[in-house]
């Protein structure tokens, strides 16, 4: 990896952040609050929110087993894909290589900050080449976007060929492991010591149940988490949203019972959709959905969504033509797609 001087923007880099009044006092233990003009009345909201996360971070260290210090939290992992560009990609310069296809906020988030992006098609079986990926990077490429499990193809990305970048590539790969809970690979998060140019992004919107707060997580070298806190919005996790994701990964024997639920719901599904007069082929998955190839992905999509059912028309994608992504919803809801679609003419 080159030094993260070198990778990071120069203004950023060289930027003064601005300094919450909740940052300054740290280490000891205050009584008045008078620093930060808020109304005394109306506790708890009335204050603002811990800047930095911490008793949430201590949280998901016992839960996700990734110490504090590597840990970046945003409003969604949105917030890290968009910070990504924010820190290291010079507008009308630099440049960023995604695997494609995959999820869309890579490009929207490089066209907003004026970021060249270069899509690498995956091959017929959605998988990478290192080597093609690598082959598409210059000097100008600080970031290579990975997404395992990949979404809309579902499957989990081969994990020596991630290894190959991470080794060869100078800037920062990273991996998107939104679904990893859904999967049976062991997650890349854990091998973060080993690499300084990894970056791993989770959320609590998938498996955790969690969409309506907006908690996504970055997780990287504290160098690289510095820098992230540094650009970030002060107070950019509000404090409900702190709470009540406490709340979620105290418990996480719920969320293994919902997985598990979810992986059973899973098969069944891929077995009945396969059965269906319009299914042409269900692509393997390990994720809380599936793609799967039909006859006619417009008509099917637009008759679903008729009858108040709806899925994700993704046949406009590169090697996605006909395809529809569905999740794995409730039994109720499942058995209602497919009798649904027994019922399409
Ligand atoms: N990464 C992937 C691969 C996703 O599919 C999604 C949501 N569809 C996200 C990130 C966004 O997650 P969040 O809700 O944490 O912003």
């Amino acid at each position: 990896m080159i030094s993260l001087e070198k990778l990071t923007r120069k203004n950023i880099w060289n930027l003064a952040p601005y300094s919450c009044a909740r940052n300054e006092f740290s280490g000891t233990t205050a009584r008045v609050f008078l620093d930060a003009n808020e109304n005394p009345y109306g506790s708890p909201l009335n204050r603002y929110p811990d800047p930095l996360q911490l008793e949430l971070k201590k949280k998901i260290e016992q839960v996700k087993g990734i110490p504090v210090d590597y840990t970046f939290l945003g409003n969604g992992s949105d917030e890290a894909i968009d910070l990504m560009y924010r820190c290291f990609c010079e507008p009308k310069e630099d440049n960023v290589v995604a695997i494609e296809p995959t999820y869309g906020m890579y490009k929207v988030c490089a066209d907003i900050n004026d970021v060249e992006y270069r899509p690498v098609l995956l091959d017929e079986n959605y998988q990478i080449a290192a080597d093609k990926l690598l082959a598409a990077c210059d000097a100008h490429t600080k970031v290579i976007w990975v997404c395992s499990p990949n979404n809309p193809t579902g499957n989990d990305i081969n994990r020596d060929e991630i290894v190959k970048l991470l080794n060869a590539f100078e800037g920062i790969v990273v991996v998107d492991e939104a679904y990893s809970d859904f999967s049976r690979l062991r997650p890349l998060r854990y091998e973060l010591p080993r690499y300084p140019n990894l970056v791993v992004l989770n959320t609590l919107s998938k498996a955790w149940a969690s969409a309506a707060i907006r908690l996504g997580m970055a997780f990287a070298s504290p160098e690289i988490i510095d820098i992230f806190n540094k650009v970030k919005y002060p107070y950019n996790v509000n404090y409900l949203t702190q709470q009540q994701a406490i709340k979620v990964l105290s418990d996480p024997f719920e969320v293994d019972r919902w997985v598990q639920m979810i992986l059973q719901e899973r098969s069944r599904m891929l077995e009945a959709f396969s059965q269906l007069s319009i299914c042409e082929k269900v692509y393997p998955t390990d994720a809380n959905f599936f793609l799967a190839k039909v006859s006619d992905a417009q008509g099917i999509y637009d008759y679903l969504v008729k009858q108040g059912v709806i899925v994700r028309n993704r046949t406009r994608v590169q090697l996605c033509h006909n395809c529809l992504r569905i999740t794995i919803g409730t039994r109720n809801e499942n058995n209602e797609l497919i009798g649904t679609l027994r019922q399409y003419k």
